[in-house]
């Protein structure tokens, strides 16, 4: 399987080729059909699967091929649990991204938020951001999540660990319902599970 055979664009597979990457991961050839068909996806992997991409690539091929539904608000919400995380996710979009007219921001905690408010303010297209930050932004309308297409939950096991559930539930009260759901856990214990079904909809499971 190569890249090209899953329909990827040519500013996407542009960008992965600088990379070096010369086939898709187990992860990534059976996720990203399923994220650019807009179904929802449980997939169960550990970091070093190529995870962070098997959500990154088709999630920005998926925006950069359709219109805004609002112009202007961020259309990818990627929540991750640690500061690390969401820097890393981000290092990955603006690779990805590299071709593509796309923006992306970063929110998290423990820092200032004028940054992260000037930084929304100039719109964007792709918020990673940690559940606590974001929630304060939501409430206090420095972010508007009304146009998220699609959102991802990166390692859920651990943000539901740290005791993230109910910020990830309140968070999805600014959410569309009609959106894409992208829950990756590293373990998928009963908990974690049917916290997945109660807010996916008809959902393909990966496991790698
Ligand atoms: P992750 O599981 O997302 O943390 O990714 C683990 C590492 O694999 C990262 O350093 C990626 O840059 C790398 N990677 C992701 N996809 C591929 C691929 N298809 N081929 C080679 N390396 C990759």
């Amino acid at each position: 399987m190569t890249f090209q055979e899953l329909n990827i664009i040519p500013p996407i597979q542009k960008a992965i080729a600088e990379m070096g990457y010369t086939r898709p991961s187990p992860i990534q050839e059976k996720a990203i059909p399923v994220v650019l068909a807009n179904s929802d996806l449980i997939g169960c992997a550990q970091t070093g699967t190529g995870k962070t991409a098997a959500f990154a690539i088709p999630s920005l091929q998926r925006i950069a091929a359709q219109k805004p539904k609002t112009v202007g608000a961020p259309r990818v919400l990627v929540l991750t649990p640690t500061r690390e995380l969401a820097i890393q996710i981000d290092e990955n979009f603006a690779l990805y991204g590299k071709y593509l007219p796309l923006k992306h921001t970063l929110v998290f905690g423990g820092v200032s938020a004028n940054m992260q408010i000037s930084s929304l303010k100039k719109g964007t297209d792709v918020i990673i951001a940690t559940p606590g930050r974001l929630l304060d932004l939501a409430r206090q309308k420095q972010i508007n999540l009304s146009g998220i297409e699609i959102l991802v939950l990166d390692e859920a096991d651990t943000m539901l660990d740290m005791g993230f559930i109910n910020d990830i539930k309140k968070i999805l009260t600014f959410l569309p319902e009609k959106r894409q759901t992208l829950f990756f856990s590293a373990t998928m214990p009963p908990p974690i599970r049917k916290f997945a079904t109660s807010i996916l909809r008809e959902t393909v499971e990966i496991n790698v």
